[in-house]
């Protein structure tokens, strides 16, 4: 299948050359002049442009930093560009909102699409485990559900337009709640002379285990390897659990949801983020 494919950054670099494994000719474009060259190195053919990367392509795929940007690719790349009745696939983590309003005016112009943000980081997406969280209609599920899964492990439909990105700011916003308690009952661990292995041995087997803990404990040498393990680099930096936290809180207040646990996150990460955006966002145990 013919698939133009804009943003090769962390994510999409990995996840265009997965498809070019599939079998895929993947017609590739980024601003970044050294993405474009890994994307090359990868068997990506590249593009001055992104609506010459569109031209004749089966598939548009995209992973973008965020809706703004999301909008103006699709607005004046991709809609006219692409051919009609292309099926497209956004996997940037943006604002549902954005998410619906440009899968709308696509299906207005006579494409199908979908939103499909991704769980698992930049090793995930190099090692073709990414999970999927899928929305729109049936039909364009159907449609990207195979090109997905030459890029992830899981590709589940999570409804309507828009409701990909809603599953994504609800886990995440989870994640950073069970995180920051995962931290806090660490740390109170130890003002209290309780070991960190063998707080780990007995909640990781009792009512307080969670992911936080068991699969990507913060704190160094206990459980599995994880960026603790390397000075909290790599993994999941916090300036981009921030943006998600932020995108999970415009919607709570769109639906008119109450998440005061969400927003207090936010707020602890709004103030980690500043100076350590780069830091993995287990790091913030580093402030308690
Ligand atoms: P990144 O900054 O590494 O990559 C984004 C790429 O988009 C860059 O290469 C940039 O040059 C390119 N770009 C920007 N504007 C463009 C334009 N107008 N046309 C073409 N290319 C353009 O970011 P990333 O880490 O790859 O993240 C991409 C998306 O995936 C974000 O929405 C992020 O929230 C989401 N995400 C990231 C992770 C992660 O661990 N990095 C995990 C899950 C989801």
């Amino acid at each position: 299948m013919k698939i133009a494919f804009i943003g090769l950054g962390n994510m999409g670099g990995g996840m265009a050359a997965n498809l070019v494994k599939a079998g895929h000719e993947v017609r590739a474009f980024d601003l970044s002049e050294a993405a474009l060259a890994a994307a090359r190195e990868a068997g990506c053919s590249t593009y001055p442009t992104a609506k010459e990367a569109c031209q004749g392509a089966e598939a548009v795929v995209s992973m973008l930093p965020n809706g703004a940007i999301v909008k103006s690719v699709y607005w004046n790349e991709v809609i006219g560009h692409a051919p009609e009745g292309a099926i497209l696939l956004d996997c940037s983590t943006i604002d549902v909102a954005t998410a619906r309003e440009v899968i709308s005016v696509t299906q207005a112009h006579g494409y199908q699409m979908v939103d499909a943000p991704v769980s698992g980081g930049i090793a995930a997406a190099a090692g073709g485990t990414l999970t999927f969280m899928v929305g729109g209609s049936d039909e364009a599920f159907a449609r990207a559900q195979p090109i997905l899964a030459a890029m992830g492990k899981a590709v589940i439909h999570a409804g309507a337009a828009g409701n990909g990105q809603a599953a994504k700011i609800c886990n995440n916003m989870l994640l950073a709640i069970h995180m920051i308690g995962t931290c806090e009952a660490f740390a109170m661990a130890d003002k209290l002379g309780l070991d960190a292995q063998t707080f780990y041995d007995i909640s990781s087997v009792s009512s307080g285990q969670c992911w936080s803990m068991t699969s990507y404990c913060p704190v160094p040498g206990v459980g599995p390897v994880t960026p603790a393990d390397n000075g909290y680099q790599g993994g999941f930096a916090a300036g981009l659990m921030l943006k998600d936290l932020k995108l999970a809180m415009e919607a709570a207040a769109g639906a008119g949801a109450k998440v005061e646990l969400g927003e207090h996150a936010r707020a602890l990460y709004e103030a980690f983020a500043a100076g350590n955006a780069a830091t993995d966002f287990s790091g913030i145990i580093r402030t308690l």
